[in-house]
């Protein structure tokens, strides 16, 4: 990063910023967990071991504890996944782009040469 020129500096930064914007209206935080469950019927396949499932649930942090979402219907998992993957990966971009920055200011703050 110190030994790139700070036009190579914004090169990338503009780089990462078009990167950021088509995904970001498609976009989930939370976790997808696969689950295989037992239903209770006596005589069902899953009173042997061979489990219901998977079943997908969504679950979203919300700070204080608190969570949200739910089962996934199996037709909106897909989708699901490709907003979560879509949230992480403008999440590396930012911190890119806040990496960019950094040294952007660092080298405002330094002595001038004469
Ligand atoms: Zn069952």
């Amino acid at each position: 990063m110190r030994r790139l020129s700070k036009l190579a500096l914004d090169r990338r930064r503009k780089g990462l910023v078009e990167l950021l914007l088509p995904p970001a209206a498609e976009t989930l935080r939370g976790t997808l967990r696969e689950r295989y469950v037992t239903c209770g019927k006596p005589g069902c396949k899953c009173a042997r071991g061979e489990r219901h499932g998977p079943l997908w649930d969504l679950s979203v942090t919300l700070g204080s504890g608190r969570t949200a979402g739910g089962v996934m219907a199996a037709e909106q998992v897909e989708r699901v996944r490709r907003w979560i993957e879509n949230y992480h990966q403008i999440q590396e971009h930012l911190e890119k782009i806040s990496a960019i920055h950094r040294e952007l200011l660092r080298r405002e703050r330094l002595p001038k040469r004469r």
